[in-house]
């Protein structure tokens, strides 16, 4: 354990000892008691993943005092040490799809906790189905609990393989529910339905984002993603691996963007579901061309099976974000491949061989 982890899990440990109450007062101009740390309080799921992680940076640098949670299965707790000395950051160890409980007041909860890739839900597919249903669950109530707002993460695999092109939210889907990656859509379906009854039946102000791919700094690299996948691969002087004949697409999000929708959203009052995305639309095999082109790389591209129910086609209609959230993205996929392709740049040497994630045996019979 890393000195500043160790300082960060001290400091949570105290503070869920003492609670909100026990924090320091102070007198204001008016004579009131106040705490002396008024910040908003958000408790961000799944804080030390990709997302997770660029969504405590937000936060913080939005004046918020930010609890970050995550079981560190997919999560990393590299992708939040520079935040650790930070006195509006606390860290908690823990699994959402048990029993909730944080100290003190709460006024937002982002639910970002999920194995997030193809391959992982392949690994730990039961931890995939809880995270998204028990563990919403378990933060819905906490909402309630604390009357906070709460935005979960559901996903363009809400779709399934989508007969409708490009995406709306109006479209219900074609989803496997038996399939491979059954675990992981259907989870995120049930995390949208119990998510609307909790608004409907208990009246908690809820939000629903729609993620679709999405890529920058602190992915990870073997976590079998296409983009760290090409990236790795190039890095390490292999092949590029097509599955298919490539010609399914994928449109990609610079992670910037992606953050910036979901700050709007929470901070917006629309209830339903909204699409956040890159619209820029591309073939699996020209992104491979894409990549080979950026990192300078001479290998070939060589062609393996599709995995089962991967799907054809894959674009947001993002009209709606437009609309209600004056939103789109402004980051070009040249500008935010190089970004990302320079902080893989940075990794060690074991890092870019790393195959395996080293958490996944003790989680995967659980
Ligand atoms: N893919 C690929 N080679 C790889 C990894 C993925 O061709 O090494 C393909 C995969 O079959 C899919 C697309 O790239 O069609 C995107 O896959 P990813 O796992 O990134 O996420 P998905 O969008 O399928 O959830």
């Amino acid at each position: 354990m890393s000195n500043l982890f160790r300082m960060a899990v001290l400091r949570n440990e105290v503070t869920n000892k003492k609670g909100w109450n026990a924090r320091p007062l102070n007198i204001c101009n008016f004579g009131f008691l106040i705490p002396m740390n008024s910040k908003k309080r958000v408790l961000i799921t799944g804080a030390a993943g990709f997302l997770g992680s660029h969504l405590c940076d937000r936060f913080i640098s939005e004046g918020f005092h930010v609890m970050g949670m995550d079981n560190l299965i997919t999560g990393d707790k590299k992708n939040l040490e520079h935040l650790f000395g930070n006195e509006n950051f606390e860290f908690f160890h823990h699994d959402v799809s048990s029993f909730v409980h944080v100290p003190g007041d709460v006024h937002y909860i982002l639910h970002f906790a999920s194995p997030a890739s193809p391959i992982d839900y392949l690994k730990i597919p039961i931890q995939t189905l809880k995270v998204s249903s028990l563990g919403t669950h378990n933060l819905l109530g906490l909402a309630k609990a604390k009357g906070a707002r709460i935005l979960v993460a559901s996903t363009s695999e809400v779709y399934g393989d989508p007969l409708v092109h490009p995406q709306t939210e109006d479209y219900w889907g074609n989803v496997n529910p038996i399939g491979p990656r059954g675990v992981y859509d259907e989870a995120k379906r049930f995390m949208e339905a119990i998510t609307m009854a909790y608004h409907t039946y208990h009246k908690v102000e809820t939000r629903i984002v729609r993620i679709f791919n999405t890529y920058g700094p602190r992915m990870r690299l073997n976590d079998g993603r296409v983009l760290p996948a090409f990236i790795g691969q190039a890095l390490r002087g292999e092949d590029l691996t097509v599955f298919g004949d490539g010609a399914q697409t994928r449109s990609f999000c610079y992670v910037d963007d992606l953050i910036e929708g979901i700050y709007r959203l929470l901070m917006s009052d629309y209830v339903y579901p909204v699409n956040i995305g890159n619209p820029s639309e591309i073939s699996i095999l020209d992104f491979a061309s894409e990549i080979l082109k950026l990192t300078g790389a001479n290998q070939k591209i060589i062609f393996k099976p599709l995995p089962k129910d991967d799907p054809k086609q894959r674009q947001p209609d993002i009209s709606l974000a437009r609309k209600i959230l004056k939103w789109e993205p402004k980051v070009s996929r040249a500008e935010g491949l190089k970004i990302t392709y320079g902080y893989f740049k940075t990794l060690s040497r074991d890092e870019l061989y790393k195959r395996e994630h080293k958490d996944f045996e003790a989680f995967s019979k659980k």
